[in-house]
């Protein structure tokens, strides 16, 4: 593979300055924002990101009414069906057998159906969204008072919350490190911070991809705004929240089944996506590794003195 090695690029996670480009990137408005991996702390990442304009424009309301197809969901979350699923995927009760009770914050709470479920199971409950149109839908369908931009943006107290979540939300972010390290100050002593996140660039068709890609000199370009600005596996988001100030990090990985995958691009990607899912699943279930979806349980590390 022929890697650009562009001098004046640091990883925007640890500052090493050793990346290379991965072959996909992203067109968007005529602009060529292209995929780089930091060879210290594995993060993958695009550059240049979206403009804050653009990101706003992004999550308008369309984002959320026509499916959130990008993180392999297939319905909208604002669809009642997709509420009732998104609340009852069983993960709650994992949260609550480990943190029964107490003041639990979603970051990026869409429609509110989550937090909603939150709320039923006995949590006080906060949400922050980014997008207005969905700080109205959790407003109008739950009654819910999401404060509107990022968790910066809420300005919450030092250790205002028990339980932190975060589903599908970590790759949108533009600074993760500045997102989580104020997630670690907001969260209290001991506290939980709950992930779900998906993990394209980890499974096999995507990691074969990348290989046969690289060898042949070509770059994919893909087919979607740029929504995800970060590609996270397993070792990159280890090492991001550690640095940001969290331990005892368990990461459960997980692989959505072969029937249920979205499919895009030419009728080869199509079809070699589909037959490398097959045996993927077969890994991921056995094994727990190569999974296309993340789960993760993170500690608050204790304060040294
Ligand atoms: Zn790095």
């Amino acid at each position: 593979m022929r890697y650009i090695i562009n001098s004046s690029l640091t990883c925007p996670v640890c500052t090493s300055p050793d990346v290379r480009n991965v072959p996909f990137q992203y067109s968007f408005r005529g602009q060529c924002m292209r995929a780089y991996r930091c060879r210290t702390c594995g993060i993958i990442f695009i550059h240049p990101q979206p403009t804050s304009e653009q990101l706003r424009e992004l999550y308008s309301a369309e984002y959320f009414e026509e499916g959130d197809f990008r993180c392999g969901h297939e319905s909208s979350y604002c669809d009642p069906t997709a509420l009732e699923h998104i609340a009852n995927t069983g993960l709650l009760d994992e949260i609550k057998s480990i943190r029964p009770s107490g003041r639990f914050l979603e970051i990026g709470c869409a429609g509110g159906a989550f937090l909603h479920a939150a709320r039923k199971a006995g949590y006080t409950v906060d949400g922050v969204e980014f997008s207005q149109d969905a700080c109205r839908i959790a407003k109008a369908t739950f009654g819910l008072d999401v404060h509107p931009g990022s968790v910066e943006d809420a300005h919450f107290p030092d250790e205002s919350f028990d339980v932190v979540f975060m589903g599908d939300v970590i790759e949108h972010l533009p600074d993760p490190v500045t997102s989580i390290m104020e997630v670690q100050r907001i969260l209290a002593a001991q506290g939980l911070l709950v992930l779900e996140l998906p993990s394209q660039t980890n499974n096999l068709y995507s990691r074969t991809g990348f290989a046969v890609y690289g060898a042949l000199g070509r770059t994919t370009t893909v087919g979607l705004p740029p929504y995800h600005l970060f590609e996270y596996r397993p070792r990159s988001l280890r090492f991001l929240l550690q640095r940001c100030g969290f331990d005892e990090v368990t990461i459960r990985e997980g692989i959505l089944s072969p029937r249920h995958i979205n499919l895009r691009g030419s009728l080869i990607q199509r079809w070699s996506k589909k037959a490398f899912q097959y045996p993927n699943w077969c890994i991921t279930r056995g094994l727990h590794v190569l999974g296309d979806r993340l789960t993760v349980y993170a500690s608050k590390a204790p304060r040294r003195v």
